[in-house]
C-alpha cells in the first residue's frame, strides 16, 4: 500500500515469453503490507536509534568523523553522474573523465606529487597499492627487498598490508616524545629494507619535526618514503607530503575529503606517487587527449588493476564537490580550524587526565586515563559514560604505546559550543571515576541498548533479526 506501482510496460504475452509461466508466481509474494506514513516511522526511528555525525559530535580520533556536506549528495546524484554506467564508451562519459582528472589533479598538488591512481576503495586497499607501487619500483632496479619498516604508533592497517603484500613489518619504537627515533631508525635501515611508512602528523596528532632528515637516511639506503595520509586534516593547503621527501601516499576521501564514513564503505583511497613511481600505477590511468580524455591501457609496467572499474566513483565526486566548493584557501582554513579545534580541547581537559606525550598536538591529540585507573575505573568505562551524555565515544586503545589511550579529535566542523560541552562532559565524568566510580561500570544506561559484551558479539557472530508480531 505503501508505494504506486506505474503499469507494467511489459505486455503479458512478453512477460510468458521471456518468463515461461512454470517459474512464475501463481499466488502474490507473502510481503508486509505497511502504509507510507509507517515506511517513513520505521526508518526515522531505526536512525535515531543510531549514533550518527548527523546527530551528534564524533571524536573519533584518527577517523576524521567530520560533517558530510549535503551539497556532495546532490551533485554525485546528478543524472550525468549517477546514471552512468562503466561500460558506456570513453566518448559518451567525458565529463566523468575529466572530473576523474581533475581531482587527481588537485591531490597531487595536495600531496606535492605527481602521479595518481583512484582506484582503491579504503585507506588500507590505498596501502596495498602502494606497498605492491614500492615492490614494482624495486623489482625493476633488480633488488628485491623484505622489510617494511613501521613505527609502534601506526596505525594497525599499516603492518597488516605490510603482510598482505609479501613484505615483513619491523616495528621501531618511538623516543619518549611520542617521535621516530633516529639513532634506531638508523640502525635498522639496511639493503633489505624497501620502504618506511610514516603517519605525519603521527597518531599521536604530533608534526615528525625531523622528518627531513628521517627522509635523507631512508633515502640514502636506496629505500622509499610512503605516507599514510588517511588522515590529512592537519596538512591541507599547509604541508605537502611530496615536499618532505614522501614518495607514496595514500588519501582516505571518506576521512579528510567528507565523503560519508562507517558501516563499512563505500570508501575511497586514492594513492598518489613522486615522478619515478609513475609507471608502476594501476591501469587504466585517464589520459588527456587533444580531443578529450580516455582511459589508457598503455602502460607496460603497471602493477594491474585493482578494483572493478575505475574506483568508486560516487564517492570521488563527492570529494571533488567538498574540494571545489572549499577553493585552495579553505582547504588550508580546515586544517587550520582542525588544529585550532583540537588544541582548544586540549587545553580544557588537560588539568583533569594525563597527557602522556607533551608535544603540542595538530588535529588531534590522546590522553590517558591512567589517573581515574586508580579507582578502577578503565577508559572502556569513560567511553561507555561518554554515550549518556549524548556523545559518541573516543577511540580507545589505540595507539597501543599509550596506556588507557583515549585518542581524541574533534575536526573543524564543531562549534566552540560543542567542543566546550563535551570537555564540560569529560571533567564531569573524571569528578564521576573519583566519587563514584559505580555510575561508570555500569555506563551507558541512556541508550537504546546497554553495555555489550563485545568479545561475545565477535565470537559468536548472530545477525539475524528475529520478527516477533507479539
Ligand atoms: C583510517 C585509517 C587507516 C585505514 O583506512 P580504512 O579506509 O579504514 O581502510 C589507515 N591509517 C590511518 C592513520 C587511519 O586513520
Amino acid at each position: 500500500m505503501g508505494v504506486n506501482l506505474p503499469e507494467a510496460d511489459v505486455p503479458q504475452a512478453n512477460i510468458d515469453e521471456l518468463l515461461p509461466k512454470k517459474f512464475q508466481r501463481q499466488t502474490p509474494a507473502c510481503l508486509p503490507e505497511i502504509s507510507e506514513p509507517e515506511v517513513i516511522r520505521h526508518f526515522v526511528n531505526l536512525s535515531t536509534l543510531n549514533y550518527h555525525v548527523d546527530k551528534g559530535f564524533y571524536p573519533l580520533g584518527s577517523c576524521t568523523m567530520k560533517y558530510n556536506p549535503k551539497i556532495n549528495e546532490e551533485t554525485q546524484a546528478l543524472p550525468g553522474f549517477g546514471s552512468l554506467h562503466p561500460h558506456q564508451p570513453d566518448s559518451s562519459v567525458q565529463g566523468a573523465l575529466e572530473l576523474l582528472q581533475e581531482i587527481g589533479e588537485y591531490l597531487c598538488e595536495i600531496g606535492g606529487l605527481q602521479g595518481i591512481t583512484l582506484q582503491p576503495a579504503a585507506g588500507a586497499h590505498g596501502e596495498l597499492t602502494g606497498l605492491m607501487l614500492i615492490r614494482a619500483y624495486h623489482d625493476a632496479k633488480g633488488k628485491r627487498r623484505k622489510y617494511i619498516l613501521v613505527p609502534d604508533s601506526a596505525h594497525g592497517t599499516n603492518p597488516a598490508s605490510t603482510s598482505i603484500s609479501g613484505y615483513q613489518p619491523l616495528q621501531i619504537k618511538s623516543n619518549e616524545q611520542g617521535l621516530v627515533d633516529l639513532e634506531q631508525l638508523r640502525t635498522y635501515m639496511n639493503e633489505d629494507v624497501a620502504a618506511l611508512m610514516l603517519t605525519n602528523p603521527n597518531t599521536l596528532g604530533i608534526f615528525e619535526s625531523q622528518i627531513s632528515e628521517i627522509a635523507g637516511i631512508v633515502h640514502e639506503a636506496g629505500a622509499l618514503m610512503y605516507m599514510d595520509g588517511a588522515n590529512m586534516n592537519a596538512l591541507l593547503g599547509i604541508v605537502r607530503p611530496g615536499d618532505l621527501g614522501f614518495d607514496v601516499l595514500h588519501f582516505n576521501l571518506h576521512k579528510t575529503f567528507s565523503t560519508p564514513h562507517g558501516g563499512g564503505g563505500p570508501g575511497a583511497g586514492p594513492v598518489a606517487v613522486s615522478g619515478k613511481m609513475i609507471d608502476f600505477l594501476p591501469q587504466p590511468c585517464i589520459k588527456k587527449n587533444d580531443d578529450g580524455f580516455s582511459f589508457d591501457y598503455g602502460r607496460s609496467d603497471s602493477i594491474g588493476k585493482m578494483s572493478t572499474f575505475y574506483g568508486n566513483f560516487s564517492i570521488i565526486v563527492r570529494a571533488f564537490t567538498y574540494i571545489r566548493m572549499l577553493g585552495a584557501r579553505g582547504l588550508r582554513e580546515v586544517s587550520e580550524g582542525a588544529i585550532i579545534n583540537a588544541n582548544y580541547l586540549l587545553s580544557l581537559v588537560k588539568d583533569y587526565y594525563d597527557l602522556p606525550y607533551k608535544l603540542t598536538p595538530m588535529h588531534e591529540f590522546v590522553l590517558s586515563g591512567e589517573r581515574q585507573l586508580e579507582y578502577g575505573v578503565k577508559t572502556l568505562d569513560i567511553a561507555k559514560r561518554l554515550l549518556d551524555f549524548g556523545f559518541h565515544a573516543p577511540t580507545v586503545y589505540f595507539p597501543l604505546i599509550v596506556h588507557e589511550a583515549l585518542m581524541i579529535e574533534p575536526t573543524e566542523t564543531e562549534s566552540k559550543a560543542a567542543i566546550e560541552s563535551f570537555a564540560d562532559a569529560m571533567i564531569l565524568i573524571a569528578k564521576e571515576a573519583e566519587e563514584k566510580p559505580q555510575v561508570l561500570h555500569e555506563a551507558p544506561t541512556t541508550t537504546p541498548v546497554s553495555r555489550l559484551d563485545e568479545a561475545m558479539a565477535a565470537r559468536e557472530l548472530n545477525i539475524r533479526y528475529l520478527f516477533s508480531d507479539k
